[in-house]
């Protein structure tokens, strides 16, 4: 059962006569593509409440009451700056045909989540005022002011004054609501002052009235204006992005609003939405990405920016870069559910747990519909395929998929076909890999340890060379690639993505000619700054055998792998520690949201889930270790408490999702070796009573005796573990596949920390080793 579903069902059981789902947005410019995920989820959940049977409404109300405080980039503050603090909804139009500034972007975004099938009833915030309806709870607040201030103060920590009152007018003179002060309110009318100052962003006009908290003459703040519109509409589920959510935020507020003012329960928020982003940006300027909800939209068909959000769990972020592979992938994951679509409705799902995932594929698909889905099996032509056809100038892009076929193109596969060709062109000429832009090639660049030799002597030699001798500018370039001792292509690499954000250039001395020895030495300075200090290891690569080391086996079949390694020595261990525990217990709240499915979408339990599968081990049953500990989080189980040391690391892992073993050093026989057992080789188990035998394919680590840990930090041996008595131990911390050295280094700094901080003790040893 997919996210949406499951929530749908929740709230059906608690049996309302009516479930409204409700979002809203301020209109004050182009409204960005985040905010597409709330209009997605309050989609979702109205379309399963009403397959449900629930008798279900979905609205959206646009905020057009509220004052222009900002002024959008692409809008000329010459001609815009006097409407300032204006109410949004008075505002003229940038363009002809719309009644105002608000109903030209709320139109604009309106017109993209109806490209997107959603539908619901647009609720414009001033005539909810204009109608009347606001009034009675307009008057209640004001009348009720002190229990307002009381709420702001004891919720949000938040004082207000004593003549402050809940409510903004609209100006008579000046016609802005962003400046106004009511200071009395005397039953029938508030007395206000239109402040020069009160804002940063407008300026009131100094003018003193009085005037009847009615219809559409002002509204309330924000954090009441928002319940009240719950009551009037009749809200019961309202999600939105976690910035409301926090603790003394908006939604906690306004659930004491509701509660001890209004009467009503605050709407559901299904625990609110976590954030949906552009190239890991909330606002996204890079060149080529716009920002907004249409020019996002437009770069997927509807249904596959449908689906990217349908399949996403709602307390799960959401990224989207469009650069790269990402948008084929998406595509491709689309097929693979349309097909469980295709296969549900042949009656040929599989059974077992393979039949469920497909039946939740089929629902993702369902769910992401816009145009009617196909009633029968469609030929999908694949969209990578039809961007390569398109890119190697193919011109009978057809007829190659009817040679695939092996058969004529229905009507239906010609049309998807020719959508798909409409949008891999899109594709090829703004995301694809060679139109990736020049700040994330240079993000992608990062100096290894000889690069960094290679770029310092580099820096040093030229400090000596001449202005405008190119001969010595190169000459200087080839002594420092055998001073690092660096292959040439390697320090080339490092040298033009240093000097032009671009890993090839001009040849290197005229590059040098060009820049100027000056400026060249400025930049190899500021990547030592910037770049280096971020690259620098903070542990040296170790390489001490009689301690620890990989088997050459071992490395040659995992070359990824990467082992911190620290001994530390005189701890003292204790059952536990209040202070430690504050700090956990700190961790955990940050951990509300948390669920099984964010912790599938982890890269680091991603990595371990693939090294099990190469292992042949069925994660299902065998969880490793960061895993395992985050789900007894989700699951709101207590975590067991071992002891200062075990429980320490452990907060770690749970951190950084990289997985760390502490063993008792004095109980072990060194060296210590990573390797595959040999046929036969067992261990017993922390907590077993019979030993376990080895599988020859497993990653364990070894001392002289035999095996002391199972899995890459699975389980580890009774005999080596970490007890209050143990004085010296050996910590291991596990990278491999793509949890990098610097992951590894910085789960060891912090492991190291944490220990030294709660147990004490010396660091005597300290490196990583590689494979
Ligand atoms: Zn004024």
């Amino acid at each position: 059962m997919i996210w949406v579903d499951r929530e749908a069902k929740r709230l059906k059981e608690r049996n309302l006569p009516q479930e409204w789902a409700d979002d809203m947005k301020t209109p004050s410019g182009r409204i960005h593509v985040g905010s597409l995920r709330g209009v997605i989820v309050h989609d979702l959940i109205y379309k399963a409440l009403k397959e449900q049977g629930v008798n279900a409404k979905f609205s959206y109300v646009f905020n057009d009451m509220d004052p222009m405080d900002g002024m959008p980039t692409y809008l000329d503050s010459q001609k815009w700056g006097k409407y300032m603090g204006q109410p949004l909804y008075k505002i003229p139009s940038p363009e002809k045909g719309f009644s105002s500034f608000a109903s030209y972007y709320a139109q604009e975004f309106i017109d993209v989540f109806n490209s997107l099938n959603c539908y619901p009833q647009i609720i414009w915030s001033h005539e909810l005022y204009k109608s009347g309806k606001m009034d009675l709870i307009v008057k209640l607040f004001l009348d009720k002011a002190d229990k307002v201030k009381e709420i702001y103060k004891n919720v949000a920590k938040a004082e207000r004054a004593p003549d402050w009152y809940p409510y903004n007018p609209i100006c008579e003179k000046c016609g802005k609501i962003g400046t106004t002060k009511v200071y009395k309110w005397d039953g029938q009318y508030v007395h206000y002052r239109c402040e020069e100052k009160m804002v940063t962003w407008a300026a009131g006009c100094g003018h003193e009235g009085k005037v009847e908290p009615i219809g559409e003459n002002g509204k309330l703040p924000w954090k009441l204006d928002w319940p009240a519109h719950w009551k009037v509409i009749g809200v019961t589920i309202e999600s939105s992005g976690k910035d409301h959510m926090s603790s003394g935020g908006s939604y906690d507020m306004a659930v004491h609003f509701c509660r001890e003012l209004l009467e009503i329960e605050a709407p559901d928020a299904m625990g609110g939405y976590e954030w949906f982003t552009i190239g890991g940006k909330k606002m996204s300027s890079s060149k080529g990405i716009g920002s907004s909800a249409k020019e996002v939209a437009s770069i997927l068909p509807p249904e596959i920016f449908r689906f990217m959000q349908v399949r996403t769990p709602i307390r799960t972020h959401l990224d989207f870069n469009p650069y790269g592979d990402t948008i084929p992938n998406l595509f491709d994951d689309y097929d693979r559910c349309l097909n469980a679509h295709f296969l549900k409705m042949e009656n040929a799902l599989p059974v077992g747990k393979i039949g469920e995932v497909n039946a939740d594929f089929a629902r993702i698909v369902e769910l992401s519909e816009v145009n009617p889905l196909p009633k029968k099996r469609l030929f999908v032509p694949r969209f990578r395929t039809v961007a390569n056809l398109i890119k190697s100038k193919n011109d009978n892009i057809e007829s190659f998929f009817e040679k695939q076929k092996k058969e004529a193109l229905t009507d239906g596969e010609k049309k998807l076909l020719k959508e798909r060709v409409v949008f891999a062109k899109i594709y090829l000429e703004q995301y694809s890999e060679k139109n990736q832009h020049t700040d994330i090639e240079v993000k992608a660049f990062t100096a290894n340890d000889l690069q960094a030799k290679f770029l310092n002597r580099l820096r040093e030699n030229l400090k000596v060379v001449s202005t405008s001798d190119k001969l010595a500018a190169q000459e200087a370039v080839f002594t420092a690639i055998k001073q690092a001792g660096i292959k040439p292509r390697e320090a080339f690499t490092a040298f033009y993505q240093t000097l032009t954000g671009k890993p090839y250039g001009a040849k290197a001395g005229d590059l040098i000619d060009e820049l100027g020895i000056d400026k060249t030495i400025k930049l190899l300075d500021e990547s030592k700054t910037d770049k280096k200090v971020e690259n620098t290891t903070l542990f040296p690569t170790l390489d001490k055998p009689e301690i620890f080391s990989i088997d050459p086996e071992m490395a040659k079949k995992y070359p990824s792998i990467n082992i911190g390694i620290a001994v530390i020595r005189n701890v003292n261990i204790k059952k536990s520690d209040i202070e430690f525990k504050a700090q956990l217990k700190e961790f955990i709240k940050t951990q509300d949201n948390l669920t099984n499915e964010t912790i599938s979408s982890y890269p680091e339990v991603l990595t371990y889930r693939k090294l099990y599968k190469e292992m042949g081990l069925d994660w299902h049953s065998k969880r490793p270790s960061p895993e395992a500990l985050l789900r007894r989080i989700a699951q709101k189980k207590e975590l067991y408490e071992i002891n200062t040391c075990v429980d320490a690391y452990n907060l770690v892992v749970m951190k950084n999702r990289v997985s760390i073993g502490a063993f008792d050093l004095d109980e072990l026989k060194l060296p210590t070796i990573l390797r595959f057992p040999k046929a036969g080789e067992e261990i017993l188990l922390l907590g077993d009573k019979e030993p376990t035998k080895y599988e020859t394919t497993d990653l364990a680590y070894f001392d002289k005796t035999g095996g002391y840990n199972i899995y890459f930090n699975y389980r580890d041996a009774q005999r080596t573990a970490v007890t209050e008595n143990t004085k010296n131990i050996i910590l291991n911390i596990d990278g491999i596949y793509g949890i990098t050295r610097q992951q590894v280094e910085r789960s060891l700094k912090e492991s190291i920390d944490i220990i030294t901080k709660y147990c004490g003790g010396n660091v005597e040893t300290v490196g990583i080793v590689t494979a």
